[in-house]
């Protein structure tokens, strides 16, 4: 089960649970801000968060890890190549929107690398490396759910935007030919902003 949580910082995220909703166990993709609102409605539906999964560093997409980490005492995924952006207001933007946002992770993914879920390994999630929009960007794929946690490199249902630190749009382009695009067209893609799409609808968008 999926649930889209939207949350508003300076800009407004779309955070994700991915659930089993057999054990009520799952994953917080993108806690980008307002921990209360997203903490509520956890302990509201009575959710078992085990980790909270980033899809890159920029800061609207962690402003609400620490608090909510802290909380439920539970692990931080970031790609291994996003300590650049986590530790640094300037790569991730917070310090040019009057904000002074970083955090810790305890786990550095890895493309390819699996997440499964503790409490049924049939919720399992791949990790894509995806660069382009940032050099640590991911997509976390589920077969079994036709979902793709897409992050911004596809926003609003059209290719993302590439000029932020580490972004280029070449890159980006091929990257979303390759890795996204290569996904089964039913598969529904779950960006950081704005409206689902599918890969389908994708292919017909003009892109490069
Ligand atoms: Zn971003």
């Amino acid at each position: 089960m999926i649930i889209e949580l939207p949350v508003t910082g300076v800009f407004t995220t779309n955070s994700y649970f991915l659930i089993d909703s057999e054990s009520n166990h799952g994953f917080l993709i993108d806690p980008g801000a307002e921990a209360s609102k997203l903490l509520n409605y956890i302990r509201e539906n009575n959710l078992i968060i085990e980790k909270i999964l980033i899809t890159h560093g920029h800061f609207d997409h962690i402003g609400a890890v620490k608090e909510i980490s802290e909380a439920l005492n539970i692990p931080v995924y970031v790609h291994e190549d996003g300590k650049k952006y986590i530790q640094n207001t300037i790569w991730n933007l917070s310090s040019s929107c009057g904000q002074n946002i970083t955090i810790e992770a305890t786990n550095y993914m890895k493309n390819n690398e699996l997440i499964k879920l503790e409490a049924n390994s049939e919720i399992v999630l791949r990790v894509i490396y995806v660069a382009g929009h940032t050099l640590d960007g991911v997509v976390f794929y589920s077969e079994n759910e036709k979902a793709a946690f897409v992050g911004d490199s596809i926003y609003n249902g059209e290719i993302g935007i590439s000029d932020y630190y580490g972004g280029d749009l070449v890159t980006l382009i091929s990257e979303v030919k390759h890795k996204i695009l290569t996904m089964p067209e039913d598969t529904v893609l779950y960006p950081g902003h704005g409206k689902t799409t599918t890969v389908r609808r994708l292919k017909n968008t003009k892109y490069d």
